[in-house]
């Protein structure tokens, strides 16, 4: 069970009087503020969430599986009454996760927990046995010098903590996209990584490495955190350690992923589109429940609140994004397939199922009373209006490239890292009542943004 405060309990510290804390003195619209209430008893969300991991199950990207989450997400947002319901499909490398095996040969010989990351090479079948060149940290093998790991398995450590604006991904995750194309350059035979995780348990987390052109692939897996502390133990006694690895993925061609769509049609065409989207596809060890099934739960279930009303100004379009694990292909396909079309803002919820905590957006001046329109409304769930520029989602990425607006709905990192990417992400990692949370946001968020009477023009375009 969470320790967490209840949502009740942060609804009541929320309608305390303010004191330092500064509030807009913002009307929030009646409807608007029954929309939201009422989806802190939504079902649908779960619904998808439970679905999609139960009857489709893990979605790797170009796979056939998750071409069976293409046709699942279609037969669902039709028979939610979604309009527009298409598949949009593109061509794309396929990756496939083959044996995987790790042990300490010397000195203290064991089993150790590791999974290949996306775009790992391969071992011999046999496997391969080398020296461990043990880096705490991406800027200790960054000052290695240039042919310092020829023949040597590269470690690579890192100190990730959990963050509530989930900051620690971005700053310790060099470690897993760039770190083996680095070891490899400096001559590496094959890379470990501390998992980018800040759990303890004996569960290695998975996720995409990148190899720049001219770079070739070679073996790269993350030992699970224990496993990582247990190789840094034995490398602070002094003596040499050995490592035999296993791993068998393989490059299998080009395959087919795509992106699933549906629509809540607007009464203005002119006044551009809202789009809100998560990601299909998941890695395989799991079921990709936090990531991102409950994101697609969280965005189609709000569409569908509006869709059930009055009909907005603005028409919301829900994508359900193919290959983001694999480098946000979906994102990138979806942006230019439609980059002649006016979008006015676009949110991804990609960050789990914990409660949302804080928004920000990126809107042109035009629109200032929009984000302070927002500000009132979600703050009896709880939330806080941030300061930065919104424009998280690699999805949507793309489009913020493109000047489009942003809205984001921040939900808290605190737990997410423990469970992402694992054989953990499944379905008993989400709460109900937090999802219920998320929900009432973005409801409230498409009610007010999808019918503000404002223009939502460009944005200066973000890289
Ligand atoms: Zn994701
Ligand atoms: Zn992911």
């Amino acid at each position: 069970m969470s320790t967490r405060p209840s949502l009740a309990a942060a609804l009541v510290a929320l309608t305390a009087p303010a004191t330092a804390q500064q509030v807009a003195p913002v009307v929030v619209d009646p409807a608007v503020a029954k929309l939201r209430d009422a989806a802190l008893s939504d079902t649908l969300a779960f619904e998808i969430t439970e679905g999609l991991t139960t009857e489709v199950g893990p979605r790797l990207a170009a796979t056939e599986a998750e071409a069976r989450g293409r046709s699942w997400a279609v037969a669902k947002l039709k028979a939610l009454g979604f309009r527009n319901v298409r598949v949009e499909t593109f061509i794309m490398p396929v990756w496939l996760r083959g044996a995987e095996r790790g042990e300490i040969v010397a000195p203290y010989p064991q089993a150790v927990a590791l999974t290949a990351l996306g775009n790992s090479g391969a071992t011999p079948p046999e496997g391969l046995t080398a020296e461990v060149a043990v880096f705490r940290t991406f800027a200790e093998l960054a000052a290695a010098p240039d042919g310092s790991l020829k023949g040597k398995i590269a470690y690579i450590g890192h100190a990730m903590q959990p963050t509530q604006d989930g900051s620690s991904y971005g700053a310790f995750g060099a470690a897993r996209r760039a770190g083996p194309a680095l070891a490899a350059r400096k001559g590496a035979v094959a890379v470990v990584i501390r998992s980018i995780g800040t759990d303890f348990h004996r569960n290695p987390h998975t996720g995409s490495t990148n190899w720049p052109q001219g770079v070739q692939p070679i073996p790269a897996a993350a030992l699970s955190v224990s496993d990582a502390q247990l190789l840094e133990r034995i490398a602070e006694r002094g003596k040499p350690i050995r490592l035999h690895l296993t791993l068998t993925p393989r490059f299998a061609g080009q395959g087919t992923s795509g992106n699933v769509i549906g629509e809540v049609p607007g009464s203005d065409p002119q006044a551009g589109i809202v789009l809100v989207g998560g990601h299909l596809d998941s890695w395989d060890l799991g079921t990709g429940a936090l990531d991102d099934a409950a994101g697609l739960g969280i965005v189609t279930a709000a569409a569908k609140r509006i869709l059930d009303g009055s009909r907005p100004r603005r028409t919301i379009r829900v994508v359900w994004y193919g290959a983001e694990e694999v480098g946000g292909l979906g994102g990138r396909d979806y942006a230019r397939v439609h980059a002649g079309e006016r979008h006015a803002t676009a949110s991804e919820s990609d960050f789990g199922a914990d409660r949302i905590w804080r928004f920000e957006v990126n809107l042109p001046p035009s629109a200032a009373g929009v984000a302070d329109r927002l500000q009132a409304v979600l703050a009896p769930l709880g939330i806080t209006r941030g300061s930065g520029p919104a424009g998280n989602g690699t999805d949507i990425a793309p489009l913020f490239a493109q000047g489009v607006g942003a809205v984001d709905l921040n939900q808290s990192g605190l737990q997410y890292f423990d469970t992402h990417h694992t054989p953990d992400d499944t379905l008993e990692r989400i709460d109900p009542a937090q999802l219920q949370q998320n929900v009432a946001a973005w409801t409230a968020m498409l009610a007010v943004v999808a019918n503000a009477p404002e223009e939502i023009g460009p944005v200066a375009p973000r890289k």
